[in-house]
């Protein structure tokens, strides 16, 4: 059997491995990969940048030539673009050569991931705009914040990756404006963390512009100089040395144009990772599955999610059971002081879908009042009928994070807020209180 898989990142060599692992010489893979690097962890660039990470080499699990050794070729710097799913041929283009083939498949393995959104006025290049999806984007950002002279960055789009870059450009000591069009930081999270993290920014010399957008850009030299900002008729210019474009990300799924395929290019996909043509399977940033929540297509391009995917379609083209795999949605990010993290749906999205839902929200403490300060918010969204859980968002210091898993799997499980609030957790004071602030949220939730 011969599986061609594109993208040479989390999806395709989760996938890639998993399905060595299984057959061993039995089948032949090779995987075509554009970029120069394989297999790293783009969720670690932001903290290569602030410089917590050292080396960028350290963000790299495995390079081309280890893969290689372990029976799987790693075609880098050869794209493929185009697909023929009737004749089961992809069409490659060797970037270092120029030279263009076909190679035939009988599985296709498609995680090509996505790239980042160049729309207006960040549809040209400049020597100063910067991007990041790979390690080397990271490097090239890096290198200009350990250059003195540039001390005004500009970072376009409040979402995760914007947010953890503006502390890593802070830790330079540089000016840090974030630009979001929409009304509040982190969006897709309910207003009352979003105002946590647009505090926190504050207090950490971040500027925050939201309701804005970077309407233009002002260069010198093929540099850009200034920004020009815009909110509603006003308009305003601001120094800009380095340009962060963080506003957003568009699936690389244009060589295959016969797919079936959301709104934004997103590879539809089962829970299989089968796309609508026998044999072309998808995974990762460059596809879209259905919402365990909600049971509609939902794209969540997490580093998360695109391993389990991979590793899905390595099982079953292995000829295993894959382990069962339900979207939930689940996000989190340390921002300075402050951990945020969500699961399922937040209220807005509740709201915008209609759903009869109640919400709730305490403060509680992350360890036993006598044992430390540090305090969180937990807000949960439930069906006002059943009581089943529909989502979660906790932010503050201490245990955060640990707390909104909790809620996933409840989610996962179907569990009503009363099961919640009788959960047998763990209980010793550096860790909750005797009744965790879960199992409080969850019992006084009306
Ligand atoms: C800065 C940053 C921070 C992040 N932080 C987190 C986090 O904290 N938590 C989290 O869960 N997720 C995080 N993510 C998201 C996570 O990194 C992605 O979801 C994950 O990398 C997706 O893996 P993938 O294999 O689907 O796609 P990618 O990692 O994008 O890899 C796809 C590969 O396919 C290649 N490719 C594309 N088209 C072609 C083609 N036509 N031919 C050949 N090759 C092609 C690309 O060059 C690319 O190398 C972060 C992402 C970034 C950029």
């Amino acid at each position: 059997m011969k599986t061609v898989i594109i993208g040479g990142v989390a999806a395709g060599m989760s996938a890639a491995s998993k399905l060595k692992r299984l057959l061993g010489d039995a089948v032949e893979i090779v995987v075509y990969e554009k970029g120069g690097e394989v297999s790293f962890g783009a969720c670690g660039i932001p903290f290569y940048i602030s410089d917590h990470i050292k080396q960028g080499k350290e963000l790299i699990a495995r390079t081309a030539e280890e893969f290689a050794k372990s029976g799987i070729p790693v075609k880098i710097y050869h794209e493929v673009t185009a697909v023929d799913t009737d004749a089961k041929t992809v069409t490659v283009k060797n970037l270092q050569t120029g030279e263009v083939f076909d190679d035939i498949y009988d599985k296709l393995v498609i995680g090509s991931g996505a790239g980042v959104r160049h729309f207006p006025p960040f549809d040209r290049s400049y020597s100063n705009l910067f991007e990041i999806r790979d390690v080397a984007d990271g490097t090239r950002v890096k290198q200009a914040l350990f250059d003195e002279n540039q001390r005004h960055v500009v970072i376009v789009g409040a979402g995760f990756i914007g947010l953890e870059l503006s502390e890593a450009c802070r830790h330079y000591g540089k000016e840090v404006t974030v630009v979001e069009l929409a009304e509040h930081v982190l969006p897709a999270f309910d207003t009352e963390i979003s105002e946590a993290l647009e505090a926190e920014l504050a207090e950490n010399g971040v500027t925050v512009r939201v309701g804005t957008m970077v309407q233009s850009l002002v260069e010198e030299d093929g540099r850009i100089v200034r920004a020009v900002l815009r909110r509603g008729e006003e308009t305003e210019e601001i120094p800009a040395d380095l340009v962060i474009n963080s506003a957003g990300i568009a699936p690389a799924t244009s060589f295959i144009t016969n797919v079936e395929k959301a709104g934004n290019g997103a590879i539809c996909v089962n829970e299989r990772m089968e796309t609508s043509i026998p044999d072309v399977y998808a995974a990762g940033d460059c596809s879209i599955m259905k919402s365990a929540v909600t049971g509609d297509y939902l794209y969540a391009p997490l580093g998360t999610n695109a391993n389990k995917q991979g590793r899905i379609i390595g099982d079953i083209l292995g000829g295993v059971q894959p382990k069962p795999f339900k979207l939930i949605g689940s996000s989190a990010l340390r921002l300075f002081g402050i951990d945020a993290a969500k699961v399922g749906l937040s209220e807005k999205e509740a709201k915008a879908r209609g759903l009869h839902y109640k919400a709730h929200m305490i403060t509680g403490n992350s360890y036993a009042s006598y044992y430390g300060t540090e305090k969180l918010n937990i807000k949960l969204i439930y069906d006002a009928d059943t009581r089943k859980i529909l989502g979660a968002e906790t932010y503050g210091q201490g245990i955060v994070v640990p707390r909104a898993n909790y809620y996933a799997i409840a989610i996962y499980a179907g569990l009503t807020v009363d099961e919640m609030g009788f959960m047998d957790l763990c209980y010793s004071p550096p860790f909750s209180g005797v009744w965790d602030a879960a199992l409080i949220a969850s019992n006084t939730a009306k």
